[in-house]
């Protein structure tokens, strides 16, 4: 019998989360039957606390990092961007609209706004919004400085008055991004999203009908045209991100460079934190990025947010959303059991805070003391123990320490350890099998290396994970390979990581950037080093097999490297081998922005495909020479397309993004008759 992973939900919510973990075969914490610590993942829209950062356990997981706020509040964001503006240039960080934080920032304002209305006359147009506020909540647009009437801060944003329509209509997106860790900084971005339309035509005769200008749903659902089937647009004011792809690949628009840029622009934004954000294993966070295309298909960042929607409005929120939780579980690889929360309560070590891995915490000093009491005795009294026996201590050890109360969960983990040595033994058996089925792999294709070796082995029921059926259809045998490899991953532990609602960054997610720095894996020599090894949680990229280097060559550090696809998630950073190498140890912003720059400039140009062939040609060299390069090793996807292609495929001729294009109009009238 093995133990439920356990949830539990701040406030009740949100409802999507415990529907889709409850499926998954999840069990929910209950206060009055569980221990205080006995959770697997704790989720919340609003910030946790320092001390629960602090106090977190092996098995424990938050669903947000700490300090993020540098980009979830409106004048935060702002300044962090004029800030990278001014270090590395503004051809770069050109994606998020002139921004002015009032009322600090008034006279500035007043000479910008000053210069425009003589050079343009009274054709600009500005949005203001309280920095604290979401949904839209707050907000309004204006041309004449004299309609600027504010009573707290706000941030006054140059208004993108040239947005692309459809039918009329003005939309944003909402990129889902999960951070899977900031030190190495790991980011997926989700390929499905939501489009969210106004559902009244745009008009700038009309500044004051937010209904027009606003694509918040918050505010869109209460329109008067809500429910009409508007042109083209249908009913409501959501699409899916499939259904926008299709619509661009109707009008014959070719939308790689597009990806590529919303892509750019995410992965700069959270460059701007990814060094002050402290090391913290346990924490994933999804993001919601709002991005605006205007007229002339350049992607503008209107805004990140701290817990997007989870709430399901309507049929498109049905289709995104659920499977975006789904997968952002898969991303957080749990295991099908909780073996390492069991041991907690056989061993002391467990038991140690994350962060506190040194300091051994009262109660587990408590536990273990009079655990080993016992033990003494017991061993005194018969020479040998079978791990049955072992266990029983245990329990009495926590009916004496809370003797008021049994509750089922302490039953139920008394149970568990007596299995535990059984998942123990199991461990030792990935290594040795992992090289043999790695091997079968190596052999099967080079195009297995983009596949995700390294996926959860023991996915839920209900997970999403669709790696190994996508490659089963391109790559067959890899796919064979892939299946195989997962079911012999069984390992010891859970990983770690709302309400058309957009929660806004609450007090308490602004009192973050109070944490004192907690240790941070190489972050030079300020930081300490993290304590004991025991309370290192295994990620992701433990799970990927470790490839037996050619004699004589070194073996590449290949355990680093993330998964490229988790469900509809795609690795986008890091992206490359220079972008792996800047991620570790401490970030090298300066290397991974000038790697996204070549990039961008490759796909703009078509000369990546060139290039690739060069270093095809000098690793079949170096490979005939016995050399292990390990440029094979780690060949991105493209985010964007349903179907993810390499990103070398991306970076060719005119031509093949033709029939790429070609190739997705077909996938999509495929899937869409079928
Ligand atoms: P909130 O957090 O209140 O949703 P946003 O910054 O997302 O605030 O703005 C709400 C909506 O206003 C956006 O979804 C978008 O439709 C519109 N909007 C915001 N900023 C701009 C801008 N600079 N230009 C054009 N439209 C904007």
């Amino acid at each position: 019998m093995a133990a439920s992973l356990v949830f539990r939900l701040h406030d009740g919510g949100p409802e999507l989360v415990r529907e889709v973990l409850l499926e998954r075969g999840w069990e929910e914490y209950d206060k009055g039957e569980q221990e205080e610590e006995d959770w697997n993942l704790y989720w919340r829209a609003s910030a946790f606390r320092n001390s629960e950062y602090h106090n977190l356990l092996p098995w424990q997981r938050l669903n947000h990092h700490p300090k993020t706020v540098g980009i979830t509040r409106k004048d935060c964001l702002a300044r962090n961007l004029r800030r990278m503006r001014s270090t590395f240039g503004s051809t770069l960080y050109n994606f998020s609209p002139t921004a002015f934080i009032l009322p600090n920032d008034y006279t500035r304002f007043l000479s910008e706004y000053t210069k425009e209305r003589l050079t343009r006359g009274l054709s600009a147009y500005w949005i203001c919004k309280p920095v604290d506020l979401s949904r839209g909540r707050g907000i309004f647009i204006f041309e004449d400085i004299k309609d600027l009437v504010y009573d707290s801060s706000v941030i006054i944003q140059r208004y993108i008055s040239n947005p692309l329509l459809i039918s009329g209509y003005k939309f944003d997106l909402r990129i889902y991004v999960c951070v899977k860790s900031f030190h190495p900084l790991t980011v997926y971005m989700h390929q499905e999203g939501l489009v969210r339309f106004a559902t009244e035509k745009y008009n700038l005769s009309s500044l004051n009908n937010l209904y027009a200008h606003l694509t918040n749903t918050s505010i869109n659902k209460f329109g008067p045209f809500y429910t009409t089937n508007k042109e083209r647009v249908g009913q409501g004011c959501k699409w899916t991100m499939s259904k926008f792809r299709y619509f661009l690949h109707s009008q014959g628009i070719n939308e790689l460079l597009l990806w590529q840029r919303i892509n750019n622009i995410v992965t700069l934004t959270l460059l701007t934190i990814a060094p002050s954000v402290p090391s913290s294993p346990n924490c994933v966070e999804l993001f919601g990025f709002d991005i605006l295309i205007d007229s002339k298909f350049k992607p503008w960042l209107l805004e990140v947010n701290y817990s997007p929607a989870l709430t399901l409005d309507c049929q498109a929120d049905v289709s995104v959303k659920k499977g975006l939780i789904s997968d952002l579980i898969d991303l957080m690889n749990y295991r099908s059991i909780d073996s390492l929360r069991e041991r907690a309560y056989q061993g002391h070590k467990y038991k140690q805070p994350c962060y506190q891995a040194s300091q051994a915490s009262q109660v587990s000093t408590l536990v273990l003391s009079k655990f080993k009491e016992l033990k003494s005795q017991r061993r005194r009294r018969s020479g040998s123990q079978s791990s049955q026996t072992q266990t029983l201590p245990l329990l009495k050890v926590l009916c004496q320490h809370q003797p008021h109360k049994i509750s089922q969960s302490q039953f139920r983990q008394h149970a568990l350890v007596a299995g535990c040595q059984k998942y123990l033994d199991l461990n030792r058996i990935p290594v040795a099998r992992g090289r043999i089925i790695h091997a079968n792999i190596a052999t099967a294709t080079k195009t297995q290396t983009h596949t995700d070796r390294a996926l959860n082995p023991i996915l839920g029921p209900h997970s999403r994970t669709t790696t190994a059926v996508v490659n089963r259809h391109t790559r067959p045998a890899v796919a064979s390979c892939l299946m195989d490899n997962r079911a012999l991953y069984m390992s010891e532990v859970t990983n770690h990581d709302d309400t058309e609602t957009e929660m806004e960054p609450s007090g308490e997610a602004y009192v973050c950037s109070a944490i004192p720095d907690i240790p941070q894996l190489g972050l030079g020599s300020l930081r300490s080093k993290p304590a004991a090894g025991s309370w290192k949680l295994p990620n992701i990229h433990r799970y990927r097999p470790v490839k037996l280097p050619l004699e004589g060559a070194r073996a590449p550090d290949r355990e680093k490297t993330p998964p490229l696809r988790v469900g509809d998630f795609i690795l986008t950073f890091p992206f490359n081998k220079a972008t792996l190498k800047a991620s570790q140890n401490k970030l090298d912003v300066k290397l991974a922005i000038q790697e996204l720059h070549k990039l961008t400039g490759q796909l703009a140009s078509g000369s990546r495909q060139s290039d690739k062939k060069k270093w095809r040609e000098e690793d079949m060299v170096k490979k005939d020479e016995g050399v292990r390069t390990g440029e094979e090793d780690f060949e991105s996807l493209f985010w964007g397309p349903k179907e993810p292609l390499l990103l070398s495929q991306c970076c060719s001729s005119t031509n093949k993004l033709q029939s790429i294009a070609e190739h997705l109009h077909d996938t999509n009238l495929q899937r869409q008759s079928s």
